[in-house]
Formats: structure tokens, sequence, C-alpha cells
């Protein structure tokens, strides 16, 4: 898979080799290319932004330079390879692991980092002419700038994608996934038995796994009606009464 991330902090992304991704990387699993946005910018200053029509604070991205970005970036595929062009922003829709997981499918992935105010309309009502474009937020609240919600992103498609996790039965059973219906995963273990006079549940340590296979369920939906009622009623919604037996 290919992913391409345009920012004006290509050091922001620097994690991105290390750890899980940076593995898959040296495997040739992902061929993740990090551009300036400044190599796009024209006169003395390489300016990328500008004030805002309308008046308010701040300054918005130009769609010049954008446009001229994305257009070289996303003509550089193999033959008429279009890609799938992300843009975090808070006013997308929640990046989820259903949104991860399709994506990881995807042969090709372009992150617009914004900074400032954002980026000028206009260069989205543009792309989309060409390729698919979704704005993705990573929750509700601003940050300073796109580069960590593509971090995120990266990191969260990147270990779906066929042969990067080493054992990929354990992304199933990841809290929301299809393993756990969605819910979030129970609580895990491991060894000392005991550590500070506390125990590893009696349930975990018996080797029957019908037992702890609904051990894990019930711990499960506790966790999830605590801090998540949402996606006890997501899967209500899917299944009815039947997402209980
Ligand atoms: N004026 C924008 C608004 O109110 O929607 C916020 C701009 S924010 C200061 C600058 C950049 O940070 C955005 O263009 C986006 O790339 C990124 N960003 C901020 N919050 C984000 C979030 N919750 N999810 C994803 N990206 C975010």
């Amino acid at each position: 898979m290919r992913i391409d991330v345009v920012t004006i902090f290509p050091g922001y992304l620097a994690p991105l080799d290390e750890a899980l991704v940076g593995r898959a990387r040296r495997a040739g699993l992902l061929d993740v290319r990090v551009h300036d946005l400044r190599r796009w910018a024209s006169g003395v200053h390489k300016a990328v932004d500008d004030a805002p029509y309308g008046g308010g604070p701040g300054m918005l991205m130009t769609a010049p330079v954008w446009g001229a970005a994305l257009d070289e970036v996303t003509a550089s595929g193999d033959d008429d390879a279009v890609p799938r062009l992300l843009v975090p922003t808070p006013a997308g829709a929640p990046l989820t692991q259903r949104r991860a997981a399709g994506w990881a499918s995807e042969p090709w992935l372009v992150l617009a980092c914004g900074r400032y105010e954002g980026i000028d309309a206009r260069v989205l009502d543009d792309a989309r002419r060409r390729m698919p474009v979704e704005e993705v937020s990573l929750g509700d609240y601003v940050l300073a700038g796109g580069e960590v919600a593509a971090l995120v992103v990266v990191e969260a498609v990147s270990r779906l994608v066929p042969g990067v996790l080493g054992n990929p039965a354990s992304a199933e059973l990841d809290s929301f996934a299809e393993g756990t219906a969605g819910l979030l995963e129970a609580p895990a273990y491991t060894r000392p038995e005991r550590w500070r006079d506390l125990d590893v549940p009696e349930v975990l340590r018996g080797g029957n796994h019908a037992v702890v296979d609904r051990w894990r369920r019930d711990r499960s939906l506790e966790r999830t009606a605590a801090v998540r009622p949402d996606l006890l009623d997501a899967l209500v919604a899917r299944h009815g009464a039947a997402a209980f037996d």
C-alpha cells in the first residue's frame, strides 16, 4: 500500500520510521512518502497562507499551493492509479475502526495536513472532481495541525494491512473489531499470577476456553456499558436482542 502525506512540517512525521509502521516500510509492505508543501509555494517567503474572505481571525492555506501539490502527488502513481484523499479536520466524520479497516484495503491514500485555520474549501471541491475525498476528525477537540491526525490514521490503517501485524488475529479481537462485536475489549492479564496481592482472575487460569470466552464477553459488555453505551446502542441497532445471545 502507498501512503503520501503532504505537510508544512515533514519532520513531524518522523515517527513513521519507528516501530510497526517503520518495520512495515522496511519490509516493503508500506510505501510511505512525506512531502513538504512549501515545495509548491512561490516567492521569497514561500507563503502557503492568506487572510480569509469575509474576515475573521487567523489565516487559511491557499488553493493554488495545495492544488499544485495535490496535482503532482496524485499524478505520480502507476498508470491510471487514483488515490483516496483523506483530509484531517475537526469538521470531518469521526475516525472509527470501521473506516480505518475500509481504507486498509485501498491501494493508495494521500493525506493533506492543514495548519492555521485550515485549507481553502475549493481545494477539496476541486479534488472531488478527480478522486474520492473524505474528511476525517480525530474527535471533538481542535489540534494545531493535521500532522498528529495523519500519524494516527497511518498507524490505525497500517496495522490492518495484511502482513503488517505478526498475528492478524490480534486485530480481529481488538476493541471495536468484529471479534468483540464492535465493543471494548475485556481487561487482560499476563504473568505473574499474583502481583502486589492482586490475582489474575481464576477463570483465565482454568483452561476452559468456552468459560473464558463467556467471561471476556461479560467483562466487555460491562466495560462498554460503563464508558461507551453508544457502542451497545449501535450493536443492538445492528442485531437487535440477538446481539446478546
Ligand atoms: N478552523 C478549523 C475548525 O474550526 O474546524 C480548525 C483548524 S485547526 C486549528 C488546524 C488544522 O488542524 C486543521 O486544518 C486540521 O488539519 C487539524 N485538526 C485540528 N483538529 C483536528 C481534529 N479534531 N481532527 C483532525 N484534524 C484536526
